[in-house]
């Protein structure tokens, strides 16, 4: 256990300096406010975030509300956020969420958050029906600028190849361990600097590891 922290420490830097240099300055999508994150991310699951901003998209455009969607026939919300994939699960799943942070708040504005410590955001969110660790990280780091990691599939996979976490880690446990070993100055930019390298390089299938510039610190390099 006390191996694996040391190789991380010894690692991190470098390879955060490496794809740093490798990706330069990266566009990401916008900020979007606290819960269209948290819905957007549920039409995430599963898919690719374009299906997922298509699914989005499509909602904003066929619900003028929030209270729309809750009293929506569940056929018509299934049809609106189709594109996605999972639309059944999906679809009890937002209208579950946006009961529950109506009749907690009286209100869908979640800007109560922002005056919340940083175990109390990660609490109320993922005390949420079907919010789990990824979502929580996701809305805590992308809409209210916390300091939390996400590990969604791209870093789980790269984290297992680098050796921050173990073959058999969960992503669940993976959140937790990547939490604490990423300096929280650097969380979101780690964050997106390792779901880009999974995207052109570090591929689930045939990663790219002769052209891969963290390929020297990677014990899963394939060269
Ligand atoms: S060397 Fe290969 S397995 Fe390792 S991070 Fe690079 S692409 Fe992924």
């Amino acid at each position: 256990m006390t191996k694996k922290k040391t190789k991380f420490t010894e690692n991190y830097i470098p390879i955060k300096n490496s794809l740093k240099i490798y990706y330069g300055k990266i566009k990401w999508r916008k900020k979007m406010d606290i819960l269209d994150e948290l819905i957007f991310t549920v039409l995430t699951q599963n898919t690719s975030d374009i299906n997922a901003e298509k699914s989005f998209g499509n909602l904003k455009l066929v619900y003028k509300n929030w209270e729309e969607i809750i009293i929506s026939s569940n056929p018509k919300l299934e049809k609106t956020i189709r594109s996605g994939g999972l639309a059944k699960q999906k679809s009890e799943r937002i209208k579950k969420i946006l009961s529950e942070i109506h009749i907690r708040l009286g209100t869908f504005d979640l800007s109560i958050l922002k005056t919340m410590s940083y175990g109390e955001v990660k609490n109320w969110l993922i005390s949420l029906p079907g919010v789990g660790p990824k979502t929580t990280a996701v809305v805590m780091s992308f809409a209210l600028q916390l300091p939390a990691f996400p590990v969604d599939t791209h870093i789980h996979r790269i984290s297992k190849r680098l050796g921050f976490i173990k073959n058999k880690t969960s992503a669940e446990k993976a959140h937790i361990i990547m939490e604490k070993l990423v300096p929280p100055q650097d969380k979101f930019y780690f964050h997106i600097l390792l779901i880009t390298h999974g995207r052109k390089i570090c591929k689930a299938i045939n990663p790219k590891c002769s052209l891969c510039p963290i390929s020297l610190y990677c014990p899963s390099a394939n060269l």
